[in-house]
């Protein structure tokens, strides 16, 4: 397949995305940050088959670093991710300059900040300040850049993408916000740009983060349905991988990130944070409990 174009210029992005709405086709976003795997190419591959017009975003967005954080280390590896985008098709390669989406800098001069209340002090959020404000303020500015029909995010990142469809939802942008399973390595490892972090022994270890999830899981299945209990089946698996640190093991209602008194019908969220070395490690996995039954789930 064809070099995906590559466009730089909001202005020029936004004129596609009309031409091609004039034409009657829809158009897909698939925001990232580059470095691009087989997590990000699966999200572009359900783009392209809803939508006429597939474009991905790649942009180290500096507003959700923290200022401890990994910005100035973060891969960059632009020619080999237009490489993987002309081979699942994608029509555009939307890699805009930091003054493009923050045109004074992003400082006093266009300090706007889309802040959502909804799901602060919980999960990352209450590990990352300031991260979830940065995440929004750039999906905002790339969907108002890109005027996409529909736009494609990974449970991989769950807080992430509740946050970004209730921001959707709340600012009114006519976006269909749509979600896509974790893509994983063979062994569990949930398939992330900053595994490229970790040394052999480290990779051997990062397991842990779905072993801990399996483990919360089959408690689930075999009939557990204390959501400490669940969590504290998760936590101990954590707690005997050597070299990592947990941030937080939880067992979850999507709907408000917070634990319930106890596990019902729906949805369940069991998610975990942990530092292994020089990563930091996330992943979930959402359960759909139907009485004594237990099925792997989207988010929506
Ligand atoms: P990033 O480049 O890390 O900002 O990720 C861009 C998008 O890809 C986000 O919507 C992520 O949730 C998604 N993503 C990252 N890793 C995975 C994965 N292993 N499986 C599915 N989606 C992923």
């Amino acid at each position: 397949m064809s070099a995906p174009v590559r466009i730089g210029a909001v202005a020029e992005m936004q004129a596609f995305s009309r031409r091609v709405r004039a034409a009657g086709e829809r158009v897909g976003l698939v925001p990232t940050m580059g470095n691009l795997h087989e997590g990000h190419l699966s999200l572009l591959r359900l783009a392209r088959a809803r939508c006429e017009r597939v474009v991905a975003s790649i942009f180290v967005n500096p507003t959700q670093f923290g200022p401890d954080e990994d910005y100035a280390a973060y891969p960059r590896t632009l020619a080999a991710d237009l490489a993987a985008l002309a081979a699942v098709g994608c029509d555009v390669a939307f890699v805009p300059e930091a003054r493009e989406l923050y045109p004074r800098g992003g400082g006093g001069g266009d300090d706007v900040t889309v802040k959502l209340a909804w799901g602060q002090d919980r999960l990352c959020a209450a590990r990352r300040p300031g991260h979830f404000d940065g995440v929004l303020t750039v999906v905002a500015r790339l969907f108002n850049a890109v005027l996409p029909d529909a736009a494609w995010f990974g449970q991989k990142d769950a807080q992430q993408a509740l946050m970004v469809r209730r921001m959707t939802e709340a600012l009114r942008f006519p976006v269909e916000v749509r979600l896509g399973p974790t893509v994983r390595e063979p062994d569990g490892l949930a398939l992330s740009s900053r595994n490229a972090y970790l040394s052999p022994t480290e990779r051997r270890e990062a397991t842990a983060l779905s072993r801990a999830l399996a483990a919360a899981g089959a408690a689930l299945r075999s009939g557990e349905r204390d959501p400490e209990r669940l969590a504290a089946a998760g936590r101990e698996v954590l707690a005997a991988a050597a070299g990592l640190t947990t941030e937080y093991f939880a067992v979850v209602d999507p709907e408000t990130l917070a634990p319930p008194a106890a596990v019902g019908d729906g949805l369940l969220l069991m998610a975990g944070a942990a530092r292994l070395g020089r990563a930091r490690l996330i992943d979930n996995q959402v359960h759909r409990v139907a009485g004594e039954a237990v099925h792997d789930a989207l988010l929506f």
